[in-house]
């Protein structure tokens, strides 16, 4: 059966940075996903938490079909859909008291994505991270059931509750040229876990980066081995996700 290729970005297809904004994108990266898309038959998509237009920025000037914010936005045979910021006032509300919250911790980073917000403490001293992750998870107890709080590495996210990874892949799956083949999803952080359940239910093939616990069946070791595997299939090597490493 042919591959549908879902690929998340930050720790994925690219090394995580201190800051958000620093991460480096590999020159070759581009090049080749615009041949491994063709290759797919156009069935290639970044599921990531950034916001669609933060990806098109780091990738441009190739444009890809993209889930941003965990699925609350798609983007689609060049058509997007979701993530406005104004159908989600509760939350808006929610992050100006955050930042005031945290607005003398200059080693923390609040994430402003519109319909959903991240706190980043990778560069905070650990009583400030604590502090951080503290202000995170009162937040999200305040906005209630319509969100929920996603923990990964020194980042703590408030998006709402009905955007999953695994829902943003589901999605694309209903659709050409997504439909009818088999889904496999890349990924690094224990928020990829959601979509590796629904990926492995569905018959799919689940490629956890990195060296953590993971309900993943297959395992590579950083970024770098992502990029050189891709590199492969974009250059011609069979498409057999079952002969990766297991995880
Ligand atoms: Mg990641």
């Amino acid at each position: 059966m042919s591959l549908a290729l879902f690929l998340d970005f930050d720790g994925t297809l690219v090394e995580i940075a201190p800051r958000p904004d620093a991460v480096q994108v590999d020159p070759d990266l581009v090049p080749i996903l615009e041949r491994l898309r063709e290759r797919l038959g156009g069935a290639l998509a970044i599921v990531t938490g950034r916001p669609v237009g933060v990806i098109d920025d780091f990738l441009k000037p190739a444009r890809f079909d993209v889930a941003g914010l965990h699925g609350v936005e798609r983007r689609t045979a060049g058509a997007l859909t979701g993530g406005r910021a104004e159908d989600h006032p509760a939350l808006r509300a929610e992050v100006q008291r955050l930042q005031a919250r945290v607005a003398d911790l200059d080693s923390v980073l609040i994430e402003d994505k519109g319909a959903s917000v991240a706190v980043h403490w990778r560069l905070a001293a650990p009583e400030d991270a604590a502090r951080a992750e503290a202000v995170v998870k009162a937040a999200a107890a305040a906005l209630g059931a319509e969100y929920r709080l996603q923990l990964g590495k020194a980042v703590g996210e408030i998006v709402p509750a009905s955007a999953t990874k695994g829902h943003a892949i589901r999605a694309f799956m209903e659709a050409t040229p997504y439909a009818g083949r088999r889904a496999v999803f890349l990924g690094d952080d224990r928020t990829d876990e959601i979509a590796f359940a629904s990926v492995n239910e569905d018959g799919g093939v689940s490629v956890r980066v990195g060296e953590s616990d993971t309900i993943a069946t297959r395992r590579l070791a950083d970024p770098e081995a992502v990029r050189a595997l891709l590199r492969a299939w974009a250059d011609g090597a069979p498409l057999d996700p079952d002969a990766l490493p297991p995880a």
